[in-house]
């Protein structure tokens, strides 16, 4: 990306000029040009150019990658759907700099695969703001419905997805191991919420018994051994049986040392962390009334130290992508009375995901500007099948770019946020920096935290397998 490659003498779409341009190796103050939703050019420019956006004192960075999303998802427990569906979740997430989010399609009790894959396609096709793929849930008869990975990965759906708890999903580990190798076989990467099931059901039920319902006993019914016992069994099936693993949303600095440990006898193990784990701490479940439930979130939310264990991981490299779990409720859903276990659980996150990770991050000197590149954009996309066409700003590459501002200062309020949620985890953080223009394939589709798109522009991303190698 060093030397001017020019655009001969082709007029652009446009020119984002005067831009810090970061990819996840490097950093360059460059002009992008795009034409025809493709970067064409890199360098000092002076085609001629039908818009042309100053850039000065910005961060131009790929489009972030958000792999870890729930549009329109049935709870059973709860009996409804999660607060967005796929337009006003692109929507938020098109506001916050996000140019492309893989969704969980969730395999209901008898059904296969590809039932839930079509289900979410239909919805994806008319709503999505932005481009989208989708990740296929195995909750049920692990046994048979491997049979339908071949077809899945050729068709582009290259990930799945197992429980190792959560009431509803979670898969015996029979089936666990079963899916471990048959997606190693058929080039899918499988992506494991590890909790250990048995453990958290017990002191669950202890508390059940005592009495003890609040919300102030979440942390102590789903601890840190739990994620951690489940995380290093996992991994050490997936070292046995030479089988890519990645484990979604890992909030303990004692799963992340599980990692580390198997990781030096089998490298092909990967970690996603979330906002909720580096931003908040689990004292928000000891707020008074009932204000605690808000924050329900499995794994819960932890420690202070947990905290520090994942920007230390980010920041190294331990930490290989940041995706929101965006799993949205109204505060009407998250305060009625229930005991802590029928909480619905998950929060909204996709509009201020990027740019607090800015703000928390590179503002702050935690993160340098690259490795928050890396785990945002370009290992999603390399992880996820997708790299160079997404996860990059080079010649050849989609026009997903988001010109982040760092001097655009606001107060986080729900009141400003896309996703039909109705109160934000973050209210009232002052969050530094924000992107004044996303594009998804050239075309702008927000522009200072409002998104200006259309629903149903989105294309689905077929995926291809995952670049292991380069992570
Ligand atoms: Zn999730």
């Amino acid at each position: 990306m060093s030397a001017t490659e020019q655009a001969g003498a082709q007029t652009l779409d446009l020119i984002i000029r005067n831009g810090m341009v970061v990819n996840a190796e490097s950093m360059q103050r460059l002009d992008v040009g795009v034409k025809d939703g493709v970067v064409v050019a890199l360098g000092l420019l002076d085609a001629p150019a039908a818009q042309v956006v100053d850039a000065s004192g910005c961060f131009v960075v790929p489009g972030a990658i958000d792999v870890h999303t729930h549009f329109h998802h049935w709870v059973s427990y709860v009996g409804s759907h999660n607060a967005d569906d796929y337009d006003t979740g692109t929507q938020a997430a098109a506001a916050g700099g996000i140019t492309t989010v893989i969704n969980y399609a969730f395999q209901e009790q008898g059904e296969s695969l590809r039932a839930a894959v079509d289900r979410d396609l239909e919805l994806a096709q008319d709503q999505a703001n932005i481009d989208y793929g989708l990740h296929v849930v195995v909750t049920d008869q692990a046994d048979s419905v491997v049979k339908e990975f071949p077809s899945l990965s050729a068709d582009g759906f290259t990930s799945v997805k197992v429980f190792g708890a959560v009431t509803g999903f979670q898969l015996p580990d029979a089936g666990i191991l079963r899916v471990l190798e048959e997606a190693a076989a058929n080039n899918m990467l499988v992506n494991v919420h590890a909790e250990d099931g048995a453990l958290i059901e017990h002191l669950t039920e202890s508390f059940r018994t005592r009495g003890e319902t609040g919300v102030e006993y979440l942390p102590r019914a789903r601890p840190a051994q739990a994620e951690a016992i489940a995380t290093r069994k996992i991994a050490e099936y997936a070292a046995l049986l030479q089988a890519p693993v990645y484990f979604v949303h890992l909030s303990t600095a004692a799963a992340l040392a599980a990692v580390r440990d198997v990781r030096s006898r089998f490298d092909k193990v990967f970690v996603e962390t979330r906002p909720v784990y580096l931003f908040l701490e689990e004292s928000v479940y000891e707020r008074p009334g009932s204000e605690g439930n808000k924050y329900v979130c499995l794994p819960p939310i932890r420690s202070a130290g947990d905290s520090e264990a994942l920007w230390a991981g980010l920041a190294r490299g331990e930490i290989d992508t940041y995706a929101t779990d965006h799993a949205p409720w109204r505060a009407a859903q998250k305060l009625a009375d229930a005991p802590f276990w029928k909480i619905p659980a998950g929060v909204s996150n996709l509009q201020t995901s990027v740019p607090m990770l800015f703000s928390e991050g590179v503002r702050t000197g935690r993160l340098h500007p690259c490795r928050f590149v890396a785990v945002t954009a370009a290992n999603p996309a390399r992880l996820f099948g997708m790299y160079p066409k997404k996860g990059v700003i080079a010649v050849g590459s989609d026009a997903d770019i988001a010109v982040i501002d760092p001097g655009d200062v606001r107060r986080l309020t729900a009141a400003h946020m896309h996703s039909k949620a109705d109160y934000d985890p973050y209210e009232g953080y002052e969050c530094h920096g924000w992107p004044r223009y996303v594009y998804s394939r050239g075309q702008l589709v927000a522009e200072r935290g409002r998104a200006v798109s259309r629903p149903g522009r989105g294309q689905l991303i077929r995926r291809g397998a995952s670049l292991l190698d380069t992570v």
